[in-house]
């Protein structure tokens, strides 16, 4: 008997036939998915363009050439600049830290150095973290200012023209907004006015220069326009804002670690300035567009395991609620402080592609056509050879859709036997749990009960009792009537 089978809703008599002879059941069927062929992808690799200490994007591409990765994606900080406003003029009393990122290092010299440490084996896509929004609270003078927030990241792929990422729609970037004269009717009222006054008054030159003061503290100059009082406040609005655009410029955006909680305490940012962010897995269901979410796999229980805010999201569509599923991204990097070494390159993206092309490899980001895997450390990783569900004469792969016929099967081959955990999961719920020393593992599937079903896989290799260590989690694949 090769599987332990621990626990089942539906144990029909036939799932229980395959499961003891799965060899002359289990043949594959002929399938789409021959043609295609694996790519490994790296994406949010951070270089030297927005931190001293870690490599240049030459040293991370040749690192990455050597770990076999075959796309790398370096996602350096788009912005790193927090300002404080004082009031009663914040637009105009400002103070501001301003460290390295792809704006200060310059957005063509980013974009060509990437282009340029392409080699035949590896391709290298530009891509780029950005903290859409930050706020403040406390006070300087009381000694305690916290900038929240600030490592609330989304990852922007797929923009490649240099006027369409300088312009960001980014919280203090100076070169995102647009100029708003409405801004300015009143303080240009108070202008007009003082100088009327200054005809027979002279202090109505006070008024004059409380007018230009306020003109400028308006800063009427790239007004963001979700900086509008009818928005602002609202949670995820920059975020959602920047979503919108950067879908409109035919790129795509994906929550970077949503349930990370290393910047969770207050940290000295520098003398009295402090940093805070909160998890924010909530981000995946209160906003709508963006493509996906990163994820370490090692301890996103929350996000990733059954039930948790991705299946959330993911039910969300099958009922209709939401226009697109959402995909899970492979992502070591959590944070600044995460160094870029040998281990950046455990948590990898492996891709179904017809073609080693670009777009190809966009194609199958966005279609979902890939699974987040973490190597870990000890010997070479646990491959997934084959992820799909066929149903008579269709097949589905990752992120693929079938309409469901008498016969459908899901099927989850590994490259090699090795000791694992599968856990199914159907609709949100985990649906069968496997445990044992084998390749392949075949399901027949029920008649579709939903409008639209789907299913994912979890793999667990080394602690087999733990469910917060994933090995391999797959993208979902859905069935429909
Ligand atoms: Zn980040």
């Amino acid at each position: 008997m090769f599987f332990l089978f621990i626990k089942s809703k539906i144990l029909s008599p036939l799932v229980t036939l395959l499961l003891l002879f799965p060899l002359p059941v289990l043949l594959w069927a002929g399938s789409s998915d021959e043609d295609l062929q694996q790519l490994t992808a790296v994406t949010h690799v951070h270089s030297y363009v927005s931190a001293a200490r870690h490599p240049s994007l030459h040293a991370v591409a040749s690192l990455a050439e050597k770990k076999d990765v075959d796309v790398l994606v370096p996602t350096d900080h788009f912005l790193k600049k927090w300002e404080y406003g004082f009031d009663p003029l914040p637009g105009i009393l400002r103070v501001w830290s301003y460290k390295a990122c792809v704006l200060k290092f310059g957005v063509p010299s980013y974009l060509s150095i990437i282009d340029k440490i392409q080699t035949p084996d590896l391709m290298t896509m530009p891509g780029l973290e950005i903290t859409p929004e930050y706020s403040f609270s406390g006070h300087p003078a009381r000694g305690q200012l916290v900038v929240h927030n600030s490592q609330k990241h989304l990852l922007v792929y797929g923009l490649t023209k240099k006027e369409d990422i300088v312009s960001l729609p980014v919280m203090s970037n100076p070169h995102a907004g647009e100029w708003d004269w409405t801004k300015i009717i009143l303080p240009f009222l108070a202008v007009v006015s003082g100088l009327a006054l200054m005809v027979r008054w002279p202090a109505g030159l006070l008024v004059v220069v409380f007018g230009l003061f306020w003109m400028l503290n308006q800063r009427p100059f790239h007004r963001l326009p979700v900086m509008e009082e009818s928005v602002h406040g609202t949670e995820y609005a920059f975020s959602q804002h920047l979503i919108d655009y950067v879908r409109e410029k035919g790129g795509w955006t994906v929550w970077a670690h949503p349930a990370s909680t290393k910047e969770e305490k207050t940290r000295k940012y520098f003398r009295s300035v402090y940093k805070q962010t909160d998890p924010y897995p909530q981000a995946l269901l209160k906003t709508t567009g963006y493509l996906g979410f990163g994820s370490s796999l090692l301890s996103d229980d929350e996000v990733i395991g059954a039930g948790g805010v991705w299946d959330q999201v993911l039910t969300e569509y099958a009922a209709g609620q939401r226009s697109a599923p959402v995909w899970c991204f492979a992502e070591q990097d959590c944070g600044e402080e995460a160094g870029v070494g040998l281990d950046i390159y455990q948590a990898r993206n492996v891709l179904w592609v017809k073609k080693k092309t670009k777009s190809s490899v966009s194609e199958a980001f966005q279609k979902g056509c890939f699974y987040p895997t973490m190597r870990h450390r000890q010997g070479p990783g646990l491959n997934l050879k084959k992820w799909l569900i066929v149903s008579q004469d269709q097949t589905a792969l990752s992120g693929g859709k079938v309409i469901w016929r008498p016969g459908a099967q899901l099927k989850v081959l590994l490259d090699r036997k090795k000791t694992f955990k599968i856990t199914i999961i159907q609709n949100g719920s985990v649906w069968m749990t496997f445990q044992g020393w084998e390749k392949s593992v075949t399901v027949p599937l029920p008649k579709s009960r939903a409008l639209l079903d789907y299913y994912r896989v979890l793999i667990e290799t080394n602690n087999i009792d733990s469910n917060k260590s994933y090995i391999i989690v797959t993208n979902p694949i859905f069935v429909t009537m």
